[in-house]
């Protein structure tokens, strides 16, 4: 048993947090989880919108296939069965006729390639130049130097609509930022194993559920295995004590033989000063204040009828970039007469200061253009949710200034999704980053275990093509 009987202290209850005390527990240590808000997801969490009266998540969450560790997280908990697996994606332009890139029965990284070509939303020369650039990604990763994705587009001499059809959209919705401040290393990242490493890699898996009601499950499953979570608990400072560390939540004092930070980085850089100073400290401070964040805006429709029958797509050449059919998603919804619509849109500094009206008002003129019913359909009610600290912008070279679990402070780990996981800022980041401090900590107990799941192996030709 790893650490049995020790008492670990997490803070923070979004995925890190979630992933490093349940890994925690299941090795036999005591877990107290400390979350400032009244429920667990962090980032990834569902509430009662006051204004709608409905339950919606903070936006729509999805992964794929190469989510190792947060698969093997819902596993844990129970919860994977409520997954739901899409191979076929469908691309809208507005007067264009469909583009469905799907798996295929060829070998990887061929697999996806006989829809590939049928595709009307690319020219002839975008398919050329795409294929083109793709091939630089097959054997390896490049590196992660100072260069911006918009200048490898440029230097590997992109079409126009390959920019602005495959990969803009692609990656602003994977890594929610802008093309020019998207690192080489993570987009190539992001096209490889979404497209080429194996059709079972890049599937897509959206929740059936509201998050909350996924990551809530966590709770039961800590309780059942020794440890609490404590909710609306916001934690101030941390002191070392003769055997450990004690925290301060709202007045009370929580002593353990350890503790995971699994903190955002804003809320790491604010805690900072309510830590032992060092020269640790110090330089953790200058890679914090390094980071920055990218905007995501979720709009919420209610309309008096179904305006698609499709269950997601990806909206081109418009504002709005995802279309997500909540009402067929979420079988738990149907029933209700409104159809459920949300519409993400990524990197969204453009909407950050418009009005909520005035978003409505253009998501439901661009949504028209796709689903001409729109136009002619009641809009029953609709929130407008701008998470202004959605991600962090994986920028060239960041890699650097994450650090690893093992902190400045011995005997407290950091986890989060901004830590070091050689993930952007995603749910698998934040999971791996959790299982991770959860590693550090059982080493550091003298129980060494290994809670990362093992990554999803190539498929067909990519087995011999990797180097
Ligand atoms: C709008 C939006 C859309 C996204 N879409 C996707 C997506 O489709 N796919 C994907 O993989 N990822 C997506 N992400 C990113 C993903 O949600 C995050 O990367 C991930 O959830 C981060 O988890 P975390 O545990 O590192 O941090 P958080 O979720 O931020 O968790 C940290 C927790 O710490 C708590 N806390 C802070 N300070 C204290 C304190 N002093 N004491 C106690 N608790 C404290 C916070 O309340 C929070 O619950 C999206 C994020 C947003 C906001």
């Amino acid at each position: 048993m790893t650490g049995a009987g020790q008492t670990i202290t997490v803070v923070g209850g979004g995925l890190a947090g979630i992933a490093a005390a349940c890994a925690l527990a299941d090795a036999g240590s005591r877990v107290q989880l400390l979350e400032r808000r009244p429920y667990l997801g962090g980032r990834a969490s569902s509430y009662e919108h006051p204004g709608t009266s409905e339950v919606i998540d903070n936006c729509q969450h999805v992964l794929i296939g190469r989510c190792t560790s947060l698969i093997d997280l819902y596993r844990r908990l129970g919860v994977l069965g409520a997954i739901r697996w899409y191979d076929r994606f469908t691309f809208l332009a507005p007067g264009v006729r469909p583009t469905i890139l799907e798996t295929g029965r060829l070998p990887a990284p061929f697999h996806a390639a006989p829809a590939f070509l049928r595709a009307p939303a690319f020219s002839l020369r975008d398919k050329l130049a795409i294929g083109r650039g793709l091939s630089h990604f097959l054997r390896a990763l490049p590196p992660d130097t100072e260069e911006d994705f918009a200048h490898w587009l440029q230097r590997h001499r992109q079409t126009q609509g390959a920019i602005e059809r495959f990969w803009r959209p692609v990656l602003v919705s994977a890594l929610n930022e802008d093309l020019e401040r998207i690192s080489v290393h993570y987009a190539a990242k992001v096209f490889r194993e979404s497209f080429l490493l194996s059709g079972e890699s890049g599937r897509m898996g959206i929740p059936s559920i509201p998050l909350s009601e996924l990551y809530n499950r966590a709770i039961g499953y800590l309780e059942a295995r020794g440890g609490q979570v404590c909710l609306r608990t916001s934690v101030e400072s941390l002191r070392p004590t003769p055997t450990g560390w004690r925290a301060v939540a709202g007045g009370r004092a929580l002593e353990s033989d350890a503790v995971v930070l699994a903190l955002p980085f804003e809320a790491m850089a604010a805690l900072l000063p309510a830590l032992p100073h060092n020269a640790g400290a110090e330089e953790l401070g200058a890679h914090l204040a390094e980071f920055e964040h990218s905007p995501i805006t979720g709009i919420h429709l209610w309309l008096d009828r179904e305006a698609t029958d499709l269950d997601h797509a990806v909206l081109l050449d418009t504002t709005i970039q995802w279309m997500f059919n909540k009402s067929r998603l979420q079988p738990g919804r149907r029933g209700s007469e409104a159809s459920y619509l949300e519409l993400v849109v990524s990197a969204s500094r453009s909407l950050v200061t418009m009005s909520r009206q005035q978003i409505i008002d253009l998501a439901l003129r661009e949504l028209a253009l796709f689903f001409p019913g729109v136009a002619s359909a009641k809009l029953i009610k609709a929130a407008v949710v701008k998470e202004v600290r959605a991600t962090y912008s994986i920028r060239p070279g960041l890699d650097r200034l994450r650090p690893r679990a093992a902190s400045p402070w011995p005997g407290i780990f950091l986890a989060g999704d901004w830590t070091a996981s050689g993930w952007p800022s995603t749910m698998e980041g934040a999971a791996r980053t959790g299982y991770l401090a959860a590693e550090a900590v059982s080493r550091a107990l003298g129980h060494a275990r290994s809670f990362l799941a093992p990554e999803l192996p190539a498929a067909g030709l990519m087995r011999w093509i990797r180097s």
